[in-house]
């Protein structure tokens, strides 16, 4: 059955379709779509799905007001007008393709690395996301993609300690005694760990949130460790360095299931509470307080998430937090552990959907997706390659996301690049394009789901035709495919087919495909205390205070504080330091133009603490101009009890061209790189705030 058939059969039968959320959101909530007479009428949670309980965010709860946006592109779309103005004119898609390709070939023929793709989780789908479009990239020799934007820093600190992206199952939080939330808003990005969270409360659990802000889960935690960002890891040490004191230690534990605690022990003696609270602007009386409770709770739990590691040492922050609960043996319980993704477990077969055998022996450079502000703007030369000639952008904004954006759009306006942007909406990014190709939603095709908060496969169905003429990212890089006279038959897969072959291998399916199809998830077998007798993924097998990998490559094989880039004190020209969560109703920058979520956040904000805003004049509501040696940003300024003093929070991820001076928080972020995983530094960040300078009158 091919999906326009199925797409066709289903909404002539049935009125509500399984689905799965595509948004990077842990939580990977199963989706309920009742359509009527071809129409989309409402998105539900579904109740079947334990992970999702029939409950969905405000964001996605909207998603017809998404799909049915006034402003969705409904046809492809030729630049008119200079670049970056956003003028277009709607083309057939034989046009835009026929253009397309013949442009491509003019260059893979000087060579083929001069055309880069740009894409992260726009969708986290395995079909829509790197599949016919890998394959095609890779057919054509194109440059390869870091895909480092959001989580790599923690991604390896991970790898190195516990072996991957593994831990505890989310649903046993509901049965722990302290829960440790580091790093997280979950009440804004992972509601249903929240909910665990919560049912963990009502049962006597404490509740500690460990965040530069006071977000709103904080509000709702029994405390509110308010550290400085950047300095997580001297804050677990000096766990560790009272753990050790106080001997809240599982000895058999650490002497059968770890690797070099005693260098590890050494190194956590250096930090006592006094040396780790002058970094993190903590009481040390506070950290020995939450040493005592996590050192003497059993059944304690740490959700960490991936805002912490985005800073210089964000590597290093990971590893530290998760040798602790080795050090208590925390992992004994199925309540205990540590929870950052559990993506690890799922046997995803990548090379079978992504076909990395059709490079034939080519290995292309590689660009680092964080730095595409700099590698936009170089010249050809022998360390760098070729100037980069195409940019073909999907599921993603990098106009508004990545970060030193003023660069960013430099590059993006040069006139001798082709830029292609597959997009449902004008975005920044599409307002650069030559092309904007017109792309499906989530409703409108098949992909299949892993997830990085829970242990299941979602299937989605498309519950209604694709919206104008949209078309999945696949067929759109399937017809260009064909159009560049690539010939191996894996570029004929259809997407149901994708869909199975992505948890198949030796054609055996790991994940069965009629529980899919029927039920809409299928669950991976996960044991409820995976590191109760260790058994970590590690070379070793076990959880790795000391790697060996790490120190083979000359860097330091135990976790350290590693200080920011932009540590705070370090400038008296740029004396805050800035971090820019997600505001509540928007992800990432998706959401940003669907306008009952924007009226509820308003306008781009700055929150200040009172003691900040008085030292410079600054009232609540007043504009600001947030200012460091890449840029400058107008907003609002939100005087808040948020933000703690030294530290303003800028919330993103607004869209410049719907901020108030064209520009985003971005346009003061740096393209430096975290100490593993080559990751952003979005957090790591100094700043100025002053009052805006008022208009002068005409
Ligand atoms: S964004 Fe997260 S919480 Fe919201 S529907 Fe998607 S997976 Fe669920």
């Amino acid at each position: 059955m091919n999906m326009s058939d199925a797409a066709g059969m289903i909404t002539r039968t049935s009125n509500v379709i399984r689905g799965a959320c595509p948004h990077d959101c842990p939580d990977t909530c199963s989706l309920l779509t009742t359509v009527e007479n071809g129409v989309a009428i409402r998105v539900q949670g579904n109740p079947a799905h334990p992970p999702t309980d029939g409950v969905l965010c405000t964001k996605v709860s909207r998603y017809t007001e998404r799909t049915y946006h006034p402003e969705r592109i409904l046809h492809p779309l030729r630049r008119v007008g200079p670049k970056g103005c956003g003028h277009f004119e709607p083309v057939s898609w034989e046009v835009a393709l026929e253009d397309i390709a013949a442009r491509l070939k003019r260059i893979a023929a000087r060579d083929p690395q001069a055309i880069v793709p740009y894409s992260y989780c726009g969708t986290m789908g395995l079909v829509q996301g790197e599949s016919m479009a890998s394959r095609f990239f890779h057919q054509l020799g194109a440059s390869l993609l870091d895909r480092t934007i959001c989580s790599t820093a923690g991604a390896e600190g991970l790898a190195h300690t516990l072996g991957g992206k593994v831990g505890m199952k989310v649903e046993f939080f509901a049965e722990a005694k302290l829960i440790l939330i580091w790093g997280s808003n979950p009440i804004t990005s992972s509601l249903h760990f929240w909910r665990h969270a919560q049912a963990a409360k009502r049962a006597g659990a404490r509740l500690v949130c460990i965040d530069p802000r006071r977000t709103e889960t904080a509000d709702k935690c029994h405390e509110h460790i308010a550290l400085r960002p950047g300095t997580d890891a001297a804050l677990a040490l000096a766990l560790m360095h009272e753990l050790i004191v106080h001997d809240w230690l599982d000895h058999a534990y650490i002497k059968h299931h770890t690797v070099g605690w005693p260098a590890l022990r050494e190194r956590a003696m250096l930090w006592n509470p006094e040396r780790a609270g002058d970094i993190c602007g903590v009481p040390p009386e506070q950290i020995r307080s939450l040493a005592r409770d996590y050192g003497t709770t059993a059944h304690s739990a740490i959700r960490l998430n991936y805002g912490m590691q985005r800073v210089r040492g964000g590597g290093n922050a990971v590893r530290a937090v998760a040798c602790l609960p080795a050090l208590t043996g925390a992992w004994r319980h199925r309540a205990g552990g540590l929870l950052l993704a559990s993506s690890g477990v799922y046997p995803v077969n990548k090379a079978a959907l992504q076909r990395p055998d059709l490079l034939a022996g080519r290995v292309p450079r590689t660009i680092n997706m964080v730095t595409i502000g700099d590698a936009l703007l170089r010249e050809t030369s022998a360390s760098f390659g070729p100037k980069i000639e195409a940019l073909l952008v999907y599921n993603s904004n990098p106009v508004a996301v990545a970060p030193e954006s003023g660069k960013v759009a430099q590059g993006f306006v040069r006139d001798d690049l082709f830029t292609v942007v597959l997009e449902h909406f004008r975005t920044d990014t599409a307002d650069y394009a030559d092309y904007v190709l017109p792309a499906t939603t989530q409703l409108e095709h098949w992909d299949v789901h892993s997830a990085y908060g829970h242990t299941d496969v979602l299937l989605n169905r498309p519950a209604i035709a694709p919206v104008g003429e949209a078309r999945p990212n696949t067929q759109i890089f399937r017809e260009l495919a064909a159009r560049m006279g690539f010939t191996d038959p894996c570029f004929a897969d259809d997407d149901e087919a994708l869909c199975r072959m992505a948890f198949r291998r030796q054609d055996v399916d790991q994940v069965d495909f009629g529980k899919l199809l029927e039920h809409g998830f299928a669950t991976v077998p996960v044991p409820d205390a995976p590191f109760a007798d260790g058994n970590f993924p590690t070379p070793s097998g076990k959880c790795e205070f000391f790697s060996a990998r790490l120190a083979a490559q000359g860097l330091d094989g135990l976790p350290d504080h590693v200080p920011n880039h932009e540590a705070v004190g370090t400038s008296t020209a740029y004396p805050l330091a800035m971090i820019s969560p997600p505001a509540r109703n928007f992800l990432n920058s998706s959401f940003v133009n669907v306008q009952s979520l924007r009226d509820i956040e308003g306008e781009p904000l700055l929150e200040i603490n009172e003691v900040d805003a008085a030292a410079r004049g600054i009232t609540a509501g007043a504009v600001v101009r947030v200012f460091n040696a890449r840029g400058e940003y107008r907003c609002k300024a939100q005087v808040s009890r948020r933000a703690r003093a030294g530290v303003v929070n800028g919330l993103g991820v607004w869209w410049r061209k719907l901020g108030l001076d064209g520009s985003n928080v971005n346009q003061l972020t740096s393209q430096r790189l975290t100490d593993l995983g080559r990751g952003p530094v979005f957090y790591d960040c100094l700043v100025q705030v002053e009052l805006d300078s008022p208009v002068a009158p005409v």
